[in-house]
Formats: structure tokens, sequence, C-alpha cells
């Protein structure tokens, strides 16, 4: 089975396309997520021309926006990586998600440094050129910087979008598109999009009640948008603990006494950050599993990802 696609940056991979030769290697993208993600890997320096080794660049704020300019000299690569751009994303409609390199003025997501036409930095607030182009062409993709994925929680939600966002553009976007898939799909998201908003959980369901009352493809657009914004939202504890709980409410007549109370006392524990949320968890799966309840047996929020990950031993 080949794994889910997504993008990243060349040099993660190991390879050695940073502008000193070197490379960032990062072992859980090879030895980890590469056993469930088909990578598809871009150096936007490299591909648009600037070679290896290259000068180091930079950006820098002039009269006409922001520029890619050597770091030592007014040589400018705007124009290089523009070009490069244009042509690349089309090619990256497919993408399920993202794992950019932080601090690069081509890649890098958030925080790059901008400087003035002396060289000085004014400002910290940039986006890399080539990942500013990739958010705003595809605003619903995931995508993460690799050292943020040291992060148990931003990691463990990263993955969870990429594979809920794999699940809309394999089942229910473009030609896919019917009523059917549209509230299939929310029907087996229902409870991680509790854990993850409330809010917009409660927006969304009644956003399927009258699927007559726009084009379907506009009602889907409007759904996913707010759908990936309430995956994006991260989930405290007392939110998992209510999702929990009203799934529970579907088992509990199936449950002898004893395993009832060794289950409340799970999600009270993993509420106290006493047990991580893989106890409680697998306490909930053993009993769907036991006595199988056909509502629960397409929720996602089950198991949202594959088990060997070990994501949920660590939130
Ligand atoms: S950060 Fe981006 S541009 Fe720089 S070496 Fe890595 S892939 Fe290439």
């Amino acid at each position: 089975m080949s794994g889910i696609p997504v993008g990243i940056s060349t040099c993660l991979l190991g390879k050695e396309v940073r502008h000193d030769g070197g490379h960032k290697h990062s072992h859980y993208c090879t030895q980890v997520l590469s056993r469930h993600f088909e990578f598809r890997a871009i150096c936007p320096e490299l591909e648009a021309g600037l070679g290896v080794p290259r000068p180091a660049i930079h950006l820098r704020e002039h009269d006409n926006g922001l520029r890619l300019i050597e770091t030592r000299g007014t040589a400018d690569h705007t124009p290089a990586m523009q070009t490069f751009i244009d042509r690349i994303l089309p090619e990256l409609a497919d993408l399920r998600g993202y794992i950019l390199m932080a601090k690069s003025p081509s890649c890098g997501m958030a925080r790059i440094k901008v400087h003035n036409e002396e060289g000085r930095v004014t400002r910290r607030d940039g986006r890399g050129m080539f990942a500013d182009a990739l958010i705003r062409a595809y605003p619903l993709m995931p995508v993460e910087e690799e050292g943020r994925l040291n992060d148990d929680k931003l990691r463990e939600n990263f993955i969870e979008r990429v594979f809920a966002y794999d699940d809309w553009m394999q089942n229910v976007a473009g030609a896919n598109l019917s009523a059917k898939a549209l509230i299939e799909f929310h029907t087996r998201h229902k409870f991680q999009l509790l854990a993850h908003s409330e809010r917009l959980y409660r927006q969304l369901g009644p956003m399927l009640s009258d699927l007559k009352s726009e084009p379907l493809a506009d009602l889907a657009d409007r759904y996913i948008q707010g759908f990936m914004e309430a995956m994006g939202r991260r989930v405290s504890r007392g939110s998992h603990v209510n999702a929990m709980q009203h799934l529970m409410g579907y088992l509990r007549d199936s449950m002898a006494d004893e395993d009832r109370k060794v289950m409340i006392e799970q999600i009270e524990a993993y509420h106290r950050g006493e047990v991580p949320l893989v106890v409680p968890m697998t306490l909930l799966r053993m009993a769907q599993r036991r006595e199988p309840v056909d509502y629960l047996s397409t929720q996602q929020y089950l198991t949202p990802y594959p088990d060997e990950l070990g994501l949920r031993n660590r939130v």
C-alpha cells in the first residue's frame, strides 16, 4: 500500500541541498512518518536553479514588497523563485499535508527574519516565499514546521489533520462529492469535531441538515473550511473527557458494572493528567469491540491514525 502524499522540504530527508551543502535530516520523518506518508520532496531554492552550494539568501523589504536577496550583496533571486512557484503549485493539489523546514527564507512557515536595504533585521514575523505561496494556494492543507513536530500535542494534532484531510480528499472532494459522501464524512468525524471544538461541532451539523438550500459544492466548501478550522484547534484534556463521556453513553448499556466503573476511573485519571489518552481510549475501544455499537463502528475518534505511531501515549 502506498502512503498518504505529503510534501516535505528536501533537506529534512537528509539530502545535501542546503546552501552550504549540508542537510537537516529529521529521523522522525524518514524513519517513522515515512511508513505512512509518501513524501514529495521539494527544495525550492535548488529547483529554482540556485544550485548547491549557493550564496545564503534572506528576505529583504523593498518598495515593491519582500524580495529574496543574497545576504552579501544585492543579487535578487525573487523572479527565479516566483517562476518556480508558479510552475510547481498546481502540481501540489493532491498533497494531504506539508512538513516545512523552519527558519528558511524559502521554506519557513513563521517567524522568519525580514531585513531592510542595509541588511539589518527589521522584523521577525516573515514567512518563507515558497511557504507563503503554498499556504495561500492550499489554505485547507495541514502544514507544519518540522521542529514543532517535537511537541507531542502539535505532532498529534498535525498527523490527525493529515489523516482527516486525506479522508476528505479521497472520499468527498471533487468527483466523489455527493450528499451521501458528505453526510457520511461528517458522521464518522463527529466525536473528533466535538473534542476539537464544541462550538464548530454545533455549527457544522445543522449546516448539513438542509442540503438543498444551496449548491452542494458550495456547501461542501463551507463545511470543510469549518471542519479543518476545528481540527486545527488543540484539544484540552477537558474536551477529550467530554467527547469520551458522550461516546461512553452509547456503550453504557452493553457494559458490565465493573467495566463501566473502571472506564469512569480511567477517564477521570486522564483528566487529572495521571495517565495518557491511550488508556481510557483503549478501554472504550475494548468495550466497542466486545459489543459493537453500529454508530460507533465508523467513528474516527477511536482510531484517527495508525496505533503504531504511538501518538496517544504522549498526550
Ligand atoms: S529549507 Fe527549503 S530551500 Fe532550504 S535547503 Fe531545505 S528544502 Fe531547500
